[in-house]
């Protein structure tokens, strides 16, 4: 009897897109299993929420600004809300920073991107300190909404037949004879055909892959939210200074802030509040914005950014065996990316290829050839 379900491993933006794109494609025998007992608790429910469609990377560009498509004109019935609030999105720098700044924006052409003085940023935000020269302001950027391209993609999978099992952890996989035969559960075995990873930080936990693991590396890094202030205005853009690590934007009344750490660390340390790194973010706020420097936090957390050596995401097949997939390594960009990326997952399993320009440098086999 021919087995054709497709599992994939983790609830968060990777897997709940994938299992979306999957069943568009009409592959309707898809399980979605998440260990938790709600989808998008780890990463997915800990980031900056930024739709930021200048990165460096000009792949990553590219990805981003293809899903930035998707976010400003979703499919009819994704969701009932906008799913960006398009407050615009500045990169600023001190003189002495210019030229990293400048090496963003020349190293992307295509994007849409106004660059100037900081004297638009001064006028909107006149309490941020002196000593930005240069911004670069992209206006259709800016915040995403989360939960609401999460649960689009969770609620169209299911509506086209995906299943999704919560508070199920993967164990390993299951071979038998040299073939994926399924997987090993908290619930048992499950028979699948096919097996997508998209567990985040903990497809670093090589054990879990019978000899198939690659090489991911978890980094951890936190963000703040103050108290509800006054002074900002919720229509503020988000602010990022190149070259100082900062960036801050309006969220709940206050400000949502990061000092961008990025320390390695094992899954379970990923979540783990570090108190130091807390006050370097209010050290730097003090600085930048000093006239809030007495703003008591409302509530601060940490989370993981997962990236793979090449720091480029991993999406496909696994040349080493048959029917299994990553959908992994997504970075600090992974809520941004995610409708190419799950569209591009889908490609691989349905067709066997995506033609996707970026599909063969994000393909896994770049990892397993020299092993
Ligand atoms: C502080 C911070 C700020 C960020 N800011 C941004 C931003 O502004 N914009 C942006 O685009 N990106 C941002 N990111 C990156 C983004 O959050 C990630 O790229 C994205 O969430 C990755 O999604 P994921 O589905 O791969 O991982 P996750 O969201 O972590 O999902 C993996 C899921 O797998 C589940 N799982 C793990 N192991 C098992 C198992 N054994 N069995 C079953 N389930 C399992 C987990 O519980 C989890 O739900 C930020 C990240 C951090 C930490």
């Amino acid at each position: 009897m021919s087995n054709d379900r497709i599992v994939i491993i983790g609830a968060g933006m990777a897997g709940a897109a994938t299992a979306y794109f999957l069943t568009r494609k009409g592959l309707h025998n898809v399980l979605l299993l998440e260990r938790e007992k709600l989808a998008g608790t780890q990463s997915t429910g800990r980031n900056a929420a930024i739709l930021r469609t200048f990165i460096p990377n000009p792949l990553l560009n590219s990805l981003a600004r293809e899903s930035a498509e998707f976010y400003h004109n979703p499919p009819e019935g994704f969701a009932t809300e906008l799913l960006v609030n398009d407050v615009g999105v500045y990169l600023a720098a001190r003189a002495e920073n210019a030229a990293t700044l400048n090496a963003w924006c020349d190293q992307n052409p295509e994007a849409d991107v106004r660059r100037g003085d900081a004297s638009k940023i001064y006028e909107q935000i006149p309490m941020l300190a002196r000593g930005l020269e240069i911004a670069a302001y992209k206006a259709d950027d800016g915040v995403l909404d989360v939960h609401s391209i999460l649960q689009g993609f969770i609620r169209g999978a299911r509506r086209d037949g995906a299943e999704m099992r919560l508070g199920i952890e993967f164990h390993s996989l299951q071979i038998r004879d040299s073939r994926l035969v399924g997987i090993e559960t908290s619930d048992g075995f499950i028979e699948a055909s096919k097996v997508i990873i998209a567990n985040g930080a903990w497809a670093s936990i090589s054990s879990s892959f019978s000899g198939y693991s690659l090489p991911f590396t978890p980094y951890r890094r936190h963000l703040l939210i103050t108290e509800v202030l006054p002074q900002v205005n919720p229509r503020w853009p988000v602010i990022w200074i190149v070259g100082e690590e900062f960036y801050f934007r309006p969220e709940s009344g206050g400000l949502l802030m990061s000092g961008c750490d990025t320390v390695k660390v094992t899954p379970e340390q990923g979540v783990i509040t570090d108190q130091a790194e807390l006050e370097r973010i209010a050290d730097k706020a003090a600085h930048w914005l000093p006239t809030l420097a007495d703003a008591r936090v409302a509530r601060a957390w940490s989370g993981m950014r997962t990236f793979a050596p090449d720091e480029m995401f991993v999406v496909g097949a696994d040349p080493r065996l048959e029917g299994l997939y990553w959908v992994a390594g997504l970075g600090g960009h992974g809520i941004t990316c995610s409708p190419v990326v799950g569209r591009i997952a889908a490609d691989c399993v349905k067709e066997g290829k995506s033609n996707h320009p970026a599909a063969s440098i994000m393909a896994p086999d770049r990892l397993t050839k020299h092993k």
